[in-house]
C-alpha cells in the first residue's frame, strides 16, 4: 500500500476532485447546493455527470448505480453501464445530468408497509448531493434518497435530511439569542462505533443456523468463555490483524475515516471506530463499513458477523452512536467549555437534550428496538431497556446548584498523576469519569448513545435525536424570542426544566436490580421487548412531533410501525423454522446414532462377560432418550405455535405478540435440551461446530 495520505479517499469525488474536475462556476453553483441546499439546474447537472464518468471510467468503472437504503437493514443498488450504442453500430460512455439526479427502480419489492400497492410500483432516487459519489467494484456509486411516487419516503435518507434542516433550523435561532451572528448552520454530527464477530468460514459454513438466522439457535457454553477478560483490547492476532489491515485500507480509498481497532470483550470479538463526520455521511459510511467488513471477511476465510447476540453466555455486538451538534464554522455546542457553570449557551443546548431525552424515551428506546437487540437490551451487558442519561457529577452539581438558586463553587480540576509514579506524566482529570452501563452517556463534549443494535442502520436513532432535540429547542427559543430580560427569563426556563426532567438523569449502575425499581417509581418507561417498544411508536405525541416537524407524515409512520412488527415476526419465523429443521434433519438423527453406538458398546462388553460394568452407558442412554423425548414434544409444540400464529396475519400487533409470547417461549425451550445433549454427546457424533471451535478457532 502507497501513502495513506495518497490512498485516502481515492475513490470518491471529493470536494478536491470537484474542484480539479469541474469548470469554475460549476463548481460554486454544486458548492452552493451541497452547503445551502440551493436548487441545481439540468445544464448543471449535465456537467458535473459528465465529469463523474470520466473520473470514474478513468477508474476502472463501466456502471453507475442510485445507491440507497430501503426499509431494510442494508442498502440497495442497481447497476447501469454508461454505455450509448452509435449509428455505426459501436458504443460511447455516456451519463447525463438527468441520470445522475434521478432513478427509476421497480420499488414493488421493497418493504412499504402498504404506502404503495404492488401495482403502483413506481419508485424514485432522487441524488443526495451532501454525500460523495464513490467508486466501489467497477461502479460509480451515487448516494440517492428512495420516494414513492406519492413523495412519501421509503427509505432512512429521507427522513434523516430532513431531520438535520430542522435542528439546524431551531439551533440557528438559540445561537442568534445569545449574540451569534457569524455562524451559518448548524449540522449533528456523529461518529458510529461498530462491533463484530469474526469465525471461521469453515466452521461457518457448516452452522445453518449462523447461515440462515445471522446468529446460533443451539450451543452449549464452552468451558472457557470471556471470565478471565483477557481478550477485551488484548494482542490482535496475526490473522485478525491482516484483516483489520485490509478493512482498513479499503475504508480509506472510500473516504471512510477508520481510526480506532481493538478486540472486543467476548472472544473473537472486535471494534472499528470511525472519526467523526456529519450525521448523514456517517451514515452512509458506517453502511459501508459494515458492508466491507463481511466482504472483505471472506477474502481471509473468515465470515463477520453482525447480529446483535451471535453467541449466548457470552457478550453480544452493539454500535455506540456519539452524538454532538456544531456549528459549520467549528464550535461544539456540546462543549462545557473550562466553567460550564459559566456557559449559559452550553447549558440551553444541554438542558435541550435532557429535555428531548426525557419526553423521547419511548421514541429512543423504539430506534435501538429489534428481534436481534432483545437479546441484548437488560441482558447485563448492555443498557437496559429504560433510557436514562449519566451526566457525571459535576454537571449534575451545576445542574442542582441552578435548581435550587444557589451558587456553584467551581471545582478545581484536579492533576492526576498516574499510579503515583513519578516519571509518567501527569496530565488533567476529565471532568466526567465514564460509566459504562448509561445508554446515554455525556462524554465531554458529545453524547454517547448505547442502545444500538450491530446490524442497525444509524438513520433511525438520529432521526429522532435531530427531531427531538428540535422541537425541545424551537420550544426554548419560542419562549427566549418573547422575553423582556433574556437573561431572567433563560434562568427561569433553565430552572424549570431542570426540575421537570432531572429524573432522566441517572449516574449510577444500570445494570443493578434497584436501578429497575427506582425507573419504576420515577415513571420512567421500561420496555422489555420491541413489541412493547413499537406499541409507542404511534402514540399521539409521537405522531405529532414527527408530522409537526416534517420528517414524517403520519401515513408514513403507520406504515413504518407495520414495517418493524412485520419484520420482527418475518425474524423469528425464519429462526424457529431453522430450529425445527435443524432438530429433525441433525439433532435427533445424530443422538440418536450416538445412542446406538452407545448400545452396541455395552451390549458387546455384556456379551463377551456379562460380569462387565456398563452402568455408564445406560446412565447416558438413559439421559439422552429422555432428552430425546423432551425435545420431540418441545418442537411439535413449537411447529404448532408456527401454526397457530398464521391465524393471528391479519392482526398485525396480535402477530407480533403471538411471537414474542409463544414462538420465542417454545424456541427457548427447545434450545435447552439440544443443549443439554451436545454437552453429552461425543464430539464425532455432534452435527455441527461447538462454541468452543467457533469461539477459538481465529
Ligand atoms: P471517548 O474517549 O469518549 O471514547 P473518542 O475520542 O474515542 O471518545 O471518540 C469516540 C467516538 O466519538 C469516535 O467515533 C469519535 O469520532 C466520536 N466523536 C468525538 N467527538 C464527536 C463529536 N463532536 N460528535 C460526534 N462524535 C464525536
Ligand atoms: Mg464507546
Amino acid at each position: 500500500m502507497g501513502n495513506i495520505t495518497e490512498i485516502f479517499g481515492s475513490l470518491v469525488f471529493n470536494d478536491t476532485v470537484m474542484k480539479d474536475k469541474l469548470p469554475k462556476d460549476t463548481y460554486k453553483k454544486l458548492k452552493s447546493t451541497i452547503d445551502n441546499g440551493e436548487p441545481l439546474s439540468l445544464d448543471t447537472a449535465n456537467i458535473v455527470a459528465s465529469a463523474m464518468k470520466d473520473w470514474a471510467i478513468e477508474r476502472g468503472a463501466t456502471h453507475y448505480t442510485h445507491w440507497f437504503q430501503p426499509m431494510t437493514e442494508v442498502t440497495a443498488e442497481k447497476h447501469d453501464s454508461f454505455i450509448s450504442p452509435t449509428v455505426d453500430g459501436k458504443v460511447i460512455m455516456e451519463f447525463s445530468g438527468k441520470e445522475l439526479i434521478k432513478g427509476e427502480p421497480d420499488a414493488s419489492s421493497f418493504p412499504s408497509g402498504g404506502l404503495r400497492a404492488t401495482f403502483e410500483a413506481r419508485g424514485y432516487t432522487a441524488w443526495d448531493p451532501t454525500s460523495y459519489a464513490f467508486i466501489k467494484d467497477n461502479s460509480l456509486y451515487i448516494p440517492t434518497a428512495f420516494c414513492s411516487y406519492g413523495g412519501e419516503a421509503l427509505d432512512k435518507k429521507t427522513p434523516l435530511l430532513r431531520s438535520m434542516e430542522v435542528i439546524d433550523r431551531q439551533a440557528m435561532r438559540i445561537l442568534r439569542l445569545f449574540g451569534n451572528t457569524t455562524s451559518k448552520k448548524v449540522v449533528s454530527t456523529v461518529g458510529a462505533e461498530q462491533e463484530y464477530f469474526l469465525v471461521d468460514k469453515d466452521l461457518y459454513d457448516r452452522r445453518k443456523d449462523l447461515i440462515f438466522a445471522g446468529r446460533t439457535l443451539f450451543g452449549a457454553k464452552p468451558p472457557k468463555g470471556q471470565e478471565l477478560e483477557d481478550h477485551y483490547f488484548g494482542q490482535i492476532n496475526p490473522r485478525v490483524s491482516a484483516y483489520m489491515k485490509e478493512l482498513d485500507e479499503e475504508l480509506w480509498k472510500l473516504g471512510v475515516l477508520a481510526k480506532t481497532k481493538h478486540n472486543e470483550a467476548a472472544p473473537a470479538q472486535h471494534e472499528l471506530a470511525p472519526i467523526y463526520t456529519t450525521t448523514n455521511i456517517a451514515t452512509d459510511h458506517n453502511q459501508l463499513t459494515m458492508e466491507m467488513m463481511k466482504k472483505i471477511a471472506l477474502k481471509h476465510n473468515l465470515v463477520c458477523l453482525l447480529h446483535e447476540k451471535p453467541f449466548a453466555g457470552v457478550n453480544g455486538s452493539g454500535k455506540h452512536n456519539n452524538w454532538s451538534i456544531s456549528t459549520d464554522d467549528g464550535i461544539n455546542l456540546l462543549k462545557p467549555g473550562k466553567a460550564p457553570y459559566d456557559n449559559p449557551q452550553f447549558l440551553t443546548f444541554f438542558c435541550a437534550v435532557i429535555k428531548a431525552v426525557d419526553d423521547y424515551q419511548d421514541l429512543l428506546r423504539i430506534s435501538a428496538a429489534s428481534a436481534g437487540n432483545d437479546h441484548r437490551l437488560g441482558g447485563n451487558e448492555a443498557p437496559p431497556a429504560i433510557v436514562s442519561m449519566y451526566i457525571g457529577e459535576q454537571l449534575e452539581e451545576i445542574l442542582e446548584a441552578i435548581e435550587h438558586d444557589e451558587n456553584y463553587a467551581q471545582k478545581k480540576k484536579e492533576k492526576m498523576q498516574v499510579g503515583g509514579v513519578h516519571v509518567l506524566p501527569t496530565f488533567t482529570k476529565d471532568t466526567t469519569d465514564r460509566n459504562r452501563t448509561s445508554p446515554f452517556a455525556f462524554t465531554g463534549n458529545k453524547f454517547e448513545f448505547r442502545m444500538l443494535g450491530s446490524t442497525f442502520s444509524i438513520s433511525e436513532p438520529n432521526v429522532v435525536l435531530n427531531t427531538a432535540v428540535a422541537d425541545v429547542l424551537e420550544q426554548f427559543a419560542d419562549e427566549l424570542e418573547a422575553a423582556d430580560n433574556f437573561d431572567e427569563a433563560l434562568h427561569k426556563l433553565l430552572q424549570r426544566t431542570i426540575k421537570e426532567h432531572k429524573k432522566i438523569i441517572f449516574n449510577g449502575n444500570n445494570y443493578s436490580d434497584e436501578w429497575i425499581e427506582e425507573a419504576e417509581k420515577r415513571g420512567l418507561h421500561n420496555l422489555k421487548s420491541t413489541p412493547d417498544a413499537l406499541a409507542h411508536y404511534i402514540a399521539d405525541k409521537n405522531i405529532r412531533l414527527f408530522s409537526k416537524h416534517g420528517i414524517y407524515t403520519e401515513t408514513e409512520m403507520r406504515s413504518r410501525y407495520e414495517i418493524l412488527l412485520e419484520n420482527y415476526t418475518k425474524i423469528l419465523n425464519i429462526e424457529a423454522l431453522t430450529m425445527v429443521d435443524l432438530v429433525k434433519k441433525d439433532i435427533i438423527p445424530s443422538v440418536s446414532e450416538y445412542s446406538k453406538s452407545l448400545t452396541d458398546a455395552a451390549l458387546a462388553k455384556k456379551s463377551l462377560d456379562a460380569s462387565i460394568n456398563t452402568d455408564a452407558e445406560v446412565d447416558l442412554i438413559k439421559k439422552l432418550s429422555s432428552l430425546l423425548s423432551t425435545l420431540s414434544a418441545d418442537t411439535k409444540e413449537l411447529e404448532k405455535a408456527l401454526c397457530d400464529a398464521k391465524a393471528l396475519k391479519e392482526d398485525i400487533v396480535k402477530y407480533a405478540d403471538f411471537y414474542h409470547d409463544s414462538v420465542l417461549s417454545g424456541m427457548n425451550l427447545v434450545r435447552k435440551s439440544v443443549d443439554e445433549m451436545e454437552e453429552n454427546t461425543a464430539y464425532d457424533f455432534w452435527p455441527f461446530p461447538t462454541y468452543s471451535e467457533l469461539l477459538f478457532s481465529v
